[in-house]
């Protein structure tokens, strides 16, 4: 699985009052792998501290997620410019020493569209890069909420912790490639 990338603790994103929260984590159970999911409502310190104790069990793909709000990538994975120098050519007399004029062009980088097609998005609920995955590719079995069987049966790509596809508006928001797919 993706790693977290360094510069984005989970902490600094507990700013929100109202934010909701859940911890999640995979275990093995009969050859399957199943999603435990527990939820907090307000309480993000609660939640970190299962998150971090859970985490400390080494558990595998232990997640702290907002349940409500998405989160943009670190900021070294946004989009930026770049100023460019070119040299370009002057056309001059046949026979003649060329000439070269610079000129500069803003570039637009975006770090995003690179992983996407390689496969890794950015899960704004979860905060992390994730490989994402087929709806009959989800390699876990997420509980029933609500006693509503959640595991997904549309085209698409999800997020196989947490079933976020490609059509939610934040994992658009923040990976170009989804506009493109879920459109
Ligand atoms: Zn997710």
């Amino acid at each position: 699985m993706a790693r977290r990338p360094r510069s984005a603790p989970v902490e600094t994103y507990a700013t929100g009052a109202r934010l909701k929260w859940d911890v999640r984590w995979v275990v093995k159970h009969k050859g399957r792998w199943h999603i435990i999911v527990k939820p907090f409502d307000g309480e993000f310190q609660q939640a970190l501290q299962l998150y971090l104790k859970v985490k400390a069990l080494g558990r595998h793909n232990v997640t702290l997620r907002c349940r409500n709000s998405g989160f943009p990538p670190p900021k070294e994975l946004q989009p930026y410019w770049v100023r460019k120098k070119l040299k370009e050519e002057i056309q001059t007399r046949r026979g003649a020493k060329p000439k070269y004029r610079v000129r500069y062009k803003d570039i637009y980088r975006s770090p995003m569209r690179k992983l996407n097609r390689e496969g890794v998005w950015w899960c704004p609920y979860c905060m992390e890069l994730r490989e994402f995955v087929k709806s009959y590719e989800v390699p876990f079995l997420h509980p029933p909420v609500n006693g509503i069987n959640v595991m997904p049966t549309e085209d698409g790509l999800y997020c196989p912790m947490c079933l976020v596809s490609t059509r939610d508006h934040n994992v658009r928001k923040h990976n170009p490639l989804a506009e493109r797919i879920s459109a």
